[in-house]
């Protein structure tokens, strides 16, 4: 069985770079190990918090139970012809490097996906998504180990029920299972390339001569996040802190009267999603910033910890935006990141 290990420091676990100590942690590597962890008599007295890398969570206190840090690893390929690609990958890959596995072989499908931390196992978790691609379009299966029971079940696509930053493992089945791999169905030839999503397009005409391909997307898309997002290695943060809002027609049209500029841009069940950093903005939060913490200059999505920050004091200041943008548009923003 894995060791346990006590009273363990959880900064090098999280991207916001929060201080929280563990009171116990342990990490696993494989599918038994997962297994004897649940059967331990400690697993049974305490609470648990799963973690892959980190980069989805705010601390706001010290865990008085177990962290089970995923370590499980592997790339192996299950299917294969000469059109596409089947990999089952396991849980506690790094996200960032099975893309450029992907992209060095020229596999098509997650190239829109470069450069999200994390891992692999927690991508499902909320259907990463970036740049007009989300996960689920290539997710064949999730492979996970019921918590209660030790069974290993294996979740098609449509089981998982992908949403908007949502999963049936966000929901339904919260704190009821522990994915242990992936599998992907990618392309090896005539490839369905998004490059209509922000800034891509751009980039590939000034960088890359406008030749679309899974590499030119990928370096595209690494550029551009470079540019706009805060490297969490300089400035602890979790991305985006909160989902963008989806709201009725009657609504947007409401605060179009006053900003005749709001963007938007089409949401789910026909309503329309108006992006949260400009909402935030609108209410003079960008940029500002509280002792060690603050919201980041360039993207008022972004929460930032600049070092030695408090987590309780990171959720005060998401919970004072909430109620000012609830204040100013009547739109609740509701938090993308998980509050421990
Ligand atoms: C700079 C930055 C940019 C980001 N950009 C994006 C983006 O463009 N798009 C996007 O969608 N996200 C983005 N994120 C958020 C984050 O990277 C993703 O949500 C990522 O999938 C989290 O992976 P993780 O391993 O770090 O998860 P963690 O933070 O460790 O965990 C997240 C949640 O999943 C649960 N969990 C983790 N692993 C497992 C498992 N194996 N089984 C069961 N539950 C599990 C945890 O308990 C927790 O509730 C960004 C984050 C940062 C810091």
């Amino acid at each position: 069985m894995s060791t346990i290990s006590q009273n363990v420091d959880l900064l090098p676990y999280n991207t916001f770079k929060i201080r929280a100590t563990a009171r116990y942690f342990t990490s696993v590597s494989n599918v038994d190990d997962v297994k004897s962890i649940f059967d331990s008599e400690l697993f049974q007295k305490h609470k648990h918090l799963i973690i892959g890398g980190g980069s989805n969570l705010l601390l706001t206190g010290d865990f008085n139970g177990l962290v089970i840090k995923n370590d499980i690893k592997g790339i192996n390929v299950v299917q294969e012809n000469e059109d596409t690609i089947m990999l089952k990958v396991g849980a506690g890959e790094n996200w960032h490097k099975f893309v450029m596995y992907c992209v060095d072989r020229n596999y098509g499908g997650v190239e829109n996906l470069s450069l999200i931390p994390g891992t692999i196992g927690a991508a499902p978790m909320q259907n990463i998504g970036a740049y007009g691609v989300e996960i689920k379009e290539v997710i064949h299966t999730v492979e996970a180990i019921e918590i209660s029971t030790g069974d290993v079940r294996v979740f098609s696509n449509a089981e998982c029920q992908f949403g908007y930053r949502e999963s049936i493992f966000k929901h339904e089945l919260k704190n009821k299972y522990f994915i242990s791999s992936i599998t992907l169905s990618l392309t090896k030839k005539n490839h369905r390339f998004n490059t209509t999503y922000g800034a891509i397009t751009d980039v590939l005409k000034q960088n890359h001569n406008n030749e679309v391909s899974v590499k030119n997307i990928s370096d595209a898309v690494v550029f551009i996040r470079k540019t706009k997002l805060p490297d969490p290695e300089v400035i602890g943060n979790a991305g985006s802190f909160f989902k963008n809002p989806s709201v009725e027609h009657s609504v947007f049209d409401r605060i179009k009267v006053d900003f005749p500029s709001v963007p938007s841009f089409p949401g789910e069940n026909g309503l329309v999603k108006v992006p949260a950093g400009w909402l935030i903005e609108q209410c003079g939060w960008k940029g500002k910033t509280i002792e060690n913490i603050g919201v980041h200059k360039h993207q008022a999505l972004v929460l930032v910890n600049y070092g030695g920050g408090d987590g309780s004091k990171i959720w005060d200041l998401a919970m004072k935006i909430q109620s000012s943008v609830k204040e100013k548009f009547n739109i609740t923003l509701h938090p993308e990141v998980n509050v421990i």
